[in-house]
């Protein structure tokens, strides 16, 4: 292994401790959009893009871009990036990863004082999680120009507005359209990311190549029955909620079960009134459907509604479906990804393609540019946790193909 490599990657590391050290709240890792651990993470990474020989600038978006120039003017420009917002409790390398690893070698072409044909820009996004506003991707759907204006309404826990935090942020929610990145000068968006998964550990490989995002369907389902006296009311004559529910809630996993490459969850259920002693007449749960194909992902939704009707028919129990707005299936790019597998080969490593089950910013930034994605091993797979960890040798893996890639795009 190159031993810049190695440092660098032993840089990135450091560099992930130092970020997950700003956090809301204390004794773990939460740092949501607009918020002071943002602002200082914002500021540490502007810091290291100028020390790599980048211009860093924040949009009103609140999304931090660096960028390097090319070695001659008038030159198109290749995004590379992630987001530095967290889930609540959350590990250090979901997200910073991704930009750390890219400005890693921004910094080795700098110190070699080498431009390429192309300027790179690295975007460190300013909300990918959702945790503050419920709306996920809102960073990068500013820069792809999907934002819609009407989460701007939205309400965090405490009152404040989407638009109200913007400000406080240092941004402009009526300029959002100036935070849209033009598309005309782009080769594409490369994002590494921890794969979030457990796939490429049992492998034994470090790193793998995204074929394609998974679309997503959540749904809110209902079951309405009737509340009434754990003791006098006979079992024959009850219409009990969450007994439907939990009929239900087997069903999901049966289906995810019996269609490869289906996941489907029941992750939230509450049940009303909620006593001890009282027939539940009331239950809300979420679904999450994912698949890589949007027509199997569709029927299973459409196949779960009939179920959801047919177990409350049977029970006298009413069922209803409140779909959310479904993320479709994005496809990365073919191009690219060759381009990456071919990084891949020349750094050594074995190609493995694997679909991406979670969502990421590159899904948003599909709608402006080509992307591709390149996942890092971790440890068991676990993420959205503390416990989330990568190794020092996959990272620099991950940097010696990103250094390789941008050589390969240099040659086309
Ligand atoms: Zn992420």
């Amino acid at each position: 292994m190159d031993t810049n490599v190695e440092a660098s990657a032993r840089t990135v590391m450091e560099r992930c401790e130092i970020l997950g050290g700003y956090s809301e709240e204390p004794g773990m890792l939460t740092r949501r959009f607009g918020t002071q651990p943002m602002r200082q993470v914002n500021e540490r990474v502007a810091a290291w893009m100028h020390d790599a020989g980048m211009t860093a600038r924040r949009d009103n978006a609140g999304n931090l871009v660096g960028r390097y120039e090319a070695s001659s003017a008038g030159a198109r420009t290749l995004l590379l990036g992630s987001h530095l917002d967290t889930v609540r409790d959350a590990g250090k390398y979901d997200g910073p990863l991704g930009v750390l690893t890219a400005l890693a070698c921004v910094q080795l072409l700098h110190d070699r004082q080498e431009r390429l044909p192309f300027a790179i820009e690295v975007f460190a996004f300013a909300d990918e999680e959702g945790l503050r506003f419920h709306s996920s991707y809102l960073g990068s759907k500013a820069v792809a120009g999907t934002f819609d204006p009407a989460t701007l309404r939205l309400a965090d826990s405490e009152g404040i507005t989407l638009a109200e935090a913007m400000r406080a942020f240092g941004g402009n929610p009526d300029l959002l359209h100036a935070s849209k990145r033009d598309g005309s000068d782009l080769l594409g968006y490369l994002e590494v990311h921890i794969e979030q998964g457990p796939v490429l550990e049992s492998l034994n490989l470090p790193l793998g190549v995204v074929s394609s995002i998974a679309g997503q369907s959540r749904i809110s389902v209902y079951f309405s029955g009737e509340a009434g006296h754990a003791g006098t009311v006979p079992m024959s004559l009850r219409r009990d909620a969450l007994c439907a529910a939990a009929e239900f809630v087997l069903a999901v996993e049966t289906l995810g079960r019996s269609l490869p490459g289906l996941v489907a969850t029941v992750g939230q259920i509450t049940a009303q009134p909620g006593a001890s002693n009282v027939i539940p007449g009331m239950v809300t749960l979420s679904l999450d459907v994912r698949h890589q194909e949007d027509a199997v992902r569709e029927q299973a939704c459409r196949q779960l509604q009939e179920q959801a009707s047919s177990i409350g028919a049977a029970r006298r129990v009413s069922a209803s479906w409140q779909p959310l707005q479904p993320n479709r299936m994005v496809p990365c790019s073919p191009r690219l990804t060759q381009l990456l597998a071919r990084a891949i080969e020349a750094a050594q490593y074995p190609v493995y393609s694997l679909p991406s089950g979670a969502g990421h910013d590159a899904a948003a930034l599909s709608d402006l540019t080509e992307i591709a994605m390149l996942f890092v091993r971790c440890k068991s797979g676990i993420s959205h946790n503390p416990a989330e960890s990568v190794e020092l040798e996959d990272v620099a893996a991950a940097i010696e193909v990103l250094e390789q890639f941008l050589l390969l795009l240099a040659k086309e």
